[in-house]
C-alpha cells in the first residue's frame, strides 16, 4: 500500500489551506459537507491525525472517527428529516477510493429514495 501523502486535500483543510463547510469539530476528529453531496446531508467524518485509509488505521484512530460517525449520524438524520442513514467507507483506488485520507461518508437517507452511486 502506498504511504500517506501529506498534500492529499483533506490534509489541505485540515490545515486550513482549502475551504470547507465544516459542521463539527473535537479533538480527534473533523466532519464538513461533502463537495458533491450525493443525497441531502452529505457529511464526511475524517480524523485529524494522518491515516490513508481503513487498512492504515489505528485502533484509536477508529474508535474517535466511529465515535463522530454515530453522533453525526443522528445529527443528521434530525436536521435533513431523514428516516435511515447509509455510512459508506472506501479503500485503495481498485476499492472506489479518490482521496487517501481516511473518511466516512454519512449520507442521510429518505424512505423511497435513490443515492448516486460515487464516481
Ligand atoms: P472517496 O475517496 O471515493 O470516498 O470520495 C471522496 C469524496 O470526497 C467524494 O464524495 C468527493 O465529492 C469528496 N470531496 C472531494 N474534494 C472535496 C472537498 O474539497 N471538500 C469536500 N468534499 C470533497
Amino acid at each position: 500500500m502506498a504511504r500517506y501523502d501529506p498534500n492529499n486535500i483533506f490534509a489541505k483543510i485540515l490545515r486550513g489551506e482549502l475551504p470547507a463547510h465544516k459542521v463539527y469539530e473535537n479533538s480527534d476528529t473533523m466532519v464538513f459537507m461533502d463537495i458533491m453531496p450525493r443525497s441531502d446531508g452529505h457529511m464526511l467524518v475524517i480524523p485529524k491525525t494522518p491515516c490513508r485509509n481503513f487498512l492504515d488505521a489505528s485502533p484509536e484512530q477508529l474508535a474517535a472517527v466511529m465515535a463522530t460517525a454515530q453522533k453525526m449520524s443522528h445529527i443528521a438524520m434530525r436536521a435533513f428529516d431523514a428516516q435511515g442513514v447509509t455510512v459508506q467507507q472506501f479503500n485503495e483506488a481498485a476499492g472506489g477510493q479518490e482521496v487517501f485520507h481516511l473518511h466516512f461518508h454519512i449520507l442521510p437517507r429518505r424512505d423511497g429514495d435513490t443515492v448516486r452511486p460515487p464516481g
